[in-house]
């Protein structure tokens, strides 16, 4: 009888220790898993490496069917910054931009811990926007930097029973702590480096970016042997235009000179403040004709509308243009091959101020 009982006891008593052990090793696994993403997102420096890590990556290792990142963005701050940078918001549909506080409230019962359960259409439609992955349970992590609510990562699961009220949340709670610091640190990464690569005046790139940008698409053309065009923009007796209208209105026509030469460029080409009224561009994949016809269309579009000096009266702006080309397979070295090119573009642009202004002309 006794030794019945204790058999049974013995028995009950290992089977908890096996379900502790595999409840153990369970956690074990998972923190495993989530110290690979921390390592990944703590190592990306760049929006887009950030969101691989997060939609991609962690949504794979934890088989979730759905993984967004909300982030409140009332001043539109964050959206300027996108669009400095060049990255299009709506090529990142898991991103979603709140222009208030109350949608993300209402999806955390107004509370400042994670919210489980269903997923309820008119709650959290707005923080799973695609109909396709539309999840039945969801989890709304809150996201805070220094106790302040700044947006939220949403995990979503096909699976009902997936999130509960209830469940253990402290893995996701911690990698939200460290989505949010990451967040910040590639924020404040980006607007630096944006800050120091650009213009302040007319906000095209600054010349030690356009430098940087004309080595590095000289080693590009030399390698893939395709042509390579600079273009020298200088806007013709621009101190008399201070002299005449004032400083102000000169700053004023330089910021629409840059944008009427960004108009006429492509996505891939670089412009560059060269200069004080002085611009310059490469044009990758271009040659000689091309980079003349471009030229032209700079120089006609600038001549063609006159700037506004503020009081009604029009300003007459012109440029002269200078181009250069270089067929890469002349050069073996990436920085003779952009200092040529500079070099003969400048030259170009001399020899248009010296026969009459207003005019293109090419580097023999
Ligand atoms: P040219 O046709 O030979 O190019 O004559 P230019 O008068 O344009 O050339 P010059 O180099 O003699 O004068 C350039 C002027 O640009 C002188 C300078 O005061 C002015 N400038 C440079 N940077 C700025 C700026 O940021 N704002 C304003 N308003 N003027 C600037
Ligand atoms: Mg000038
Ligand atoms: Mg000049």
């Amino acid at each position: 009888m006794d030794v019945d009982r204790r058999l049974r006891e013995n028995r009950a008593l290992r089977a908890r220790l096996d379900a502790l052990l595999t409840d153990g090793r369970r956690n074990e696994q998972i923190f495993d898993r989530h110290r690979k993403i921390e390592v990944g997102l703590m190592e990306g420096s760049t929006f887009p490496e950030l969101f691989d890590m997060l939609f991609n990556e962690f949504r794979r290792i934890n088989d979730y069917d759905a993984v967004t990142l909300a982030l409140c963005d009332p001043d539109h701050d964050l959206r300027r910054l996108f669009k400095s940078i060049e990255i299009e918001v709506d090529d990142h549909p898991d991103l979603i931009l709140l222009d208030g506080f109350s949608e993300l409230f209402r999806a955390l019962a107004w509370a400042g811990s994670p919210s489980l359960g269903a997923f309820v259409k008119p709650i959290h439609n707005v923080l799973f926007p695609f109909e396709t992955t539309r999840p039945q349970s969801v989890a709304i992590v809150p996201l805070k930097r220094r106790g302040i609510l700044i947006g939220s990562v949403n995990l979503g699961s096909r699976d009902l029973a997936r999130f509960a009220s209830g469940m253990a949340t402290d893995f996701v709670e911690r990698l939200a702590g460290i989505i949010a610091i990451c967040f910040e640190n590639v924020a404040n990464h980006e607007r630096l480096k944006h800050v120091s690569l650009t213009d302040p005046l007319t906000g095209v790139h600054n010349r030690r970016y356009f430098d940087q940008r004309l080595r590095e698409e000289a080693d590009r053309a030399r390698r893939s042997r395709r042509p390579i065009s600079c273009l020298f923009v200088d806007i013709d007796r621009f101190k008399s235009i201070n002299d005449r209208y004032g400083h102000p209105v000169g700053d004023e026509v330089l910021r629409g000179v840059a944008a009427r030469i960004k108009g006429e460029l492509r996505l891939s080409d670089t412009l560059g403040r060269y200069g004080g009224e002085e611009f310059a561009a490469v044009l990758a994949d271009t040659d000689a004709s091309t980079a003349m016809t471009i030229a032209e269309r700079v120089r006609a579009g600038i001549e063609g509308a006159p700037f506004d000096d503020t009081k009604g009266a029009d300003i007459p702006v012109t440029v002269s243009v200078g181009t250069a080309t270089a067929l890469p397979e002349h050069f073996d070295n990436a920085a003779a091959l952009a200092t040529q090119l500079v070099g003969r573009a400048d030259h170009a642009l001399y020899r248009a101020k010296q026969e009459g202004r207003n005019c293109v002309r090419a580097a023999e």
